[in-house]
């Protein structure tokens, strides 16, 4: 079982019919063009997809189980699947990516591998794999997340990451990509730049869909040995969209299987700043190095954005997803902070598994979608939800019958 690394697209330029491409000043232009050069060469190399997979077997954990839940079925009326990328070393599909971007640093000959994080989910992969592999590793954090999201920082200095405080602005994510994009620009020779999602100029939206295309990969093939054939909808929750194009791309051929994309609309879809819903609510244009669909505010600057789920909350999508929802090949959903939530919980009571609140939003609209049709729904469980539990209670638990 292995990742696609032939795919008919994007074309040579990182085109997605009208999306992707690549904006960026001409000096890093041709680091991308060696980024892209390097990346063509060892996806067909025999060594590099070797290496790979031995790391995703026995390191990752990979084939990632799909489990029948049964429970949650039988409540609902259709037969929920869930692909189990939660159970992964570190908790999340990002560790797929991260591996692929590392090696691939290693092979360039670069010393340091560099990102910016949020609340700190891509850092702590990243620095994983830096670990692992052999790389430095810089991680750009504004300095408000930095005191918010205190385990994942101290999780990356265990592992022997730097994390650099973004101190300007509203030191938050924003800051964080413009100070991490400010470092590569100084030396982008000795350090390599691993975009976090299918985001960003090419071959970045290729390379992380092809590195992620493992979960479909295996998904199909165990649909199909477990159940005599294919699922007959397929459920993923998108923020920049690497799990929901890891799952998708095994079935985009399939016409027969409907695919779904899950935006989080927060708290409230019709008032800018209380969602990030980039693809129901957003228009295209080009901000990030691509163009896709995006949430601009009146300036064409990004919109401030919201979701409870902190991986979910970016102003635009990766530009493939783009390009899907105008082919009408994926339909794409909002679900809200509440629905989340409370799906959060009842896979939580009825499974006994825990998901991350961006995998909440999935397990949400799979049971939406239970109620409306028949047939099997598989579902990526991108992530465990260790990391948001105290955040849930804090905030939520009452609801739910949880006193502190
Ligand atoms: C980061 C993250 C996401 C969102 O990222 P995508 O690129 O849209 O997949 C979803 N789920 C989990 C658990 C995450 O950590």
């Amino acid at each position: 079982m292995q990742n696609s690394f032939d795919n008919p697209m994007p074309d040579e330029k990182g085109y997605f019919g009208d999306y992707g491409g690549s904006f960026i000043p001409p000096e890093l232009q041709a680091i991308m063009d060696d980024i892209d050069a390097a990346y063509r060469e060892i996806r067909q190399d025999p060594q590099f997809i070797k290496q790979l997979t031995e790391l995703y077997q026995h390191y990752v954990g990979r084939p990632s189980p799909v489990f029948h839940a049964k429970n949650l079925s039988a409540k609902y009326g259709a037969d929920i699947y869930l692909k189990r990328e939660d159970l992964n070393h570190t908790g999340a599909h990002k560790i797929n990516h991260c591996l692929g971007e590392a090696l691939l640093a290693k092979k360039m000959g670069k010393a340091k591998i560099i990102a910016e994080t949020g609340a700190g989910q891509h850092g702590v992969a990243l620095a994983t794999a830096a670990a692992l592999v052999g790389l430095e590793c810089d991680i750009y954090m504004g300095e408000v997340d930095i005191a918010k999201e205190h385990p994942n920082v101290v999780r990356m200095h265990i592992l022997g990451a730097k994390v650099i405080p973004a101190t300007h602005g509203r030191k938050t994510l924003k800051e964080a990509v413009d100070a991490a994009f400010e470092a590569y620009l100084q030396d982008p020779i000795s350090q390599l730049y691993a975009i976090g999602s299918v985001v960003g100029p090419h071959p970045f939206p290729m390379m992380v869909r092809d590195f992620q295309s493992i979960i479909g990969n295996e998904a199909r093939q165990q649909m199909q040995a477990q159940t005599g054939g294919l699922p007959d909808h397929v459920v993923a929750c998108v923020g920049g969209g690497s799990n929901a194009m890891g799952i998708f791309t095994a079935f985009l051929n399939d016409s027969q299987v409907a695919l779904h994309g899950v935006e989080p609309s927060g708290r409230c879809l019709e008032e800018e700043g209380e969602h990030a819903a980039s693809i129901t609510k957003g228009q295209p244009g080009v901000m990030h190095g691509f163009k896709s669909y995006m949430l601009q505010d009146a300036g064409g600057e990004p919109q401030e954005v919201y979701s409870v789920a902190s991986g979910l909350d970016y102003p635009s999508v990766g530009p493939q997803h783009a390009y899907l929802k105008d082919a009408g090949r994926v339909n794409y959903h909002p679900i809200s902070d509440k629905e989340a939530i409370d799906a959060f919980f009842e896979l939580s009571r009825t499974e006994g598994i825990i998901p991350a609140i961006e995998s909440a939003h999935a397990i949400a609209q799979a049971i939406k979608l239970a109620g409306q049709v028949d047939g099997k729904i598989l579902v990526n469980l991108s992530g465990r939800g260790d990391k948001d539990i105290d955040f849930v209670v804090d905030n939520y638990g009452a609801d739910y019958g949880i006193n502190r």
